[in-house]
């Protein structure tokens, strides 16, 4: 098993990166860095370029951070010869994910940028199933309650924390993993609070009939879906990806493991030494926000 530090110790390293590891056949949780979360039994670390320093036996960094500090971290990795993983997104725009890259390949380093929903069961079934097939239209429906998935998060309303594109990226990795031919953005409006500095709905059109529906004021059951019409049949992924049903029938696909499944990519791209950085999903969210008609709504408060 290799030693891997993960750092940001906050809501999503807690709920799925630890376990995931603990899990792991590859990986060793062998240190952490947060300036106040800790994971019991692994050595702490509150300053990242001292744990590169003392820990020159750890050679691969997972990032839990938000987007908005993420990128010095990960330079600060990367200039230490580490192999790195990103959250997604991976970075606030697409130019510091592109210094990345040319940074990890000068290196000679494997950079993973992270798209947890394109692990979800029925995704790579949704691929395969489309692949043959001539989209007519899609839509998706991602509408979840920005109070439970962050709760107290205001940098998802800072400049850089993509509001409702952070979970809206999700559905976004999805769609351009199981499309058989790309889209582009054509129009988009975009729901800001009068008090916040990114979106909280967005209404999203896209060539070849694809939309979207984003919404982070959704109480109650959520609605991570998605839906196409095909030359040869419906599709709908439901529950992020985790369901398949083709033409209203289940497609059972097992157990939905998509952090467990990131790490095992991990793996392999660092035996390989390749890495894995694919940035359409992002283009989508800053088309977005570049084209998107601006709409002030009521003020949003935690
Ligand atoms: P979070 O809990 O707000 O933050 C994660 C940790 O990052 C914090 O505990 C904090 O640790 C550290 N941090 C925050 N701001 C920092 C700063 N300015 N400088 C240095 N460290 C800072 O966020 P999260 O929900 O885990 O999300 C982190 C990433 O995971 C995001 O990119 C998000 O899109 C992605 N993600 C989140 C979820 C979810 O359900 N929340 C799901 C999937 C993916 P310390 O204060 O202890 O240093």
């Amino acid at each position: 098993m290799q030693p891997i530090a993960l750092v940001g110790i906050g809501k999503i390293a807690v709920d799925q990166h630890v376990p995931a590891l603990a899990a792991s056949p590859d990986w060793h949780l062998a240190a952490t860095v947060s300036r106040s979360g800790t994971v019991e039994g692994v050595e702490p670390f509150t300053d990242f370029a001292a744990m590169l320093a003392a820990r020159e036996d750890i050679r691969v960094i997972s990032l839990c951070l938000p987007p908005q500090p993420r990128f010095a971290y990960a330079e600060a990795a990367l200039k230490a010869g580490r192999h790195l993983m990103l959250e997604k997104p991976p970075g606030q725009t697409l130019a510091e994910v592109h210094a990345l890259q040319a940074l990890a390949a000068a290196q000679g380093v494997v950079l993973f940028a992270t798209w947890h929903s394109r692990m979800a069961a029925g995704v790579a079934a949704a691929k395969a199933w489309l692949a043959g097939r001539v989209v007519q239209s899609a839509h998706i429906t991602w509408r979840e309650d920005v109070r439970k998935w962050h709760p107290g998060q205001d940098w998802v309303f800072e400049p850089g924390g993509m509001g409702v594109f952070d979970p809206g990226i999700n559905a976004l990795s999805v769609l351009t993993e199981v499309l058989p031919a790309p889209v582009h953005l054509t129009a988009a409006v975009l729901q800001y609070p009068a008090n916040r500095a990114t979106p909280i709905a967005a209404a999203l059109t896209f060539s070849g009939g694809v939309t979207a529906d984003f919404d982070w004021r959704q109480e109650g059951p959520q609605t991570w879906d998605i839906a196409v019409e095909t030359d040869g049949g419906s599709l709908l992924l439901r529950d992020g990806g985790a369901r398949l049903l083709i033409d209203g029938a289940e497609h059972p696909q097992g157990p939905n493991r998509e952090y467990p499944a990131l790490y095992d990519r991990m793996a392999e791209l660092v035996a390989a030494g390749r890495s894995d950085v694919d940035l359409a999903p992002m283009v989508h969210v800053a088309d977005a926000l570049s084209l998107g008609r601006r709409v002030v709504v009521e003020p949003f408060h935690f």
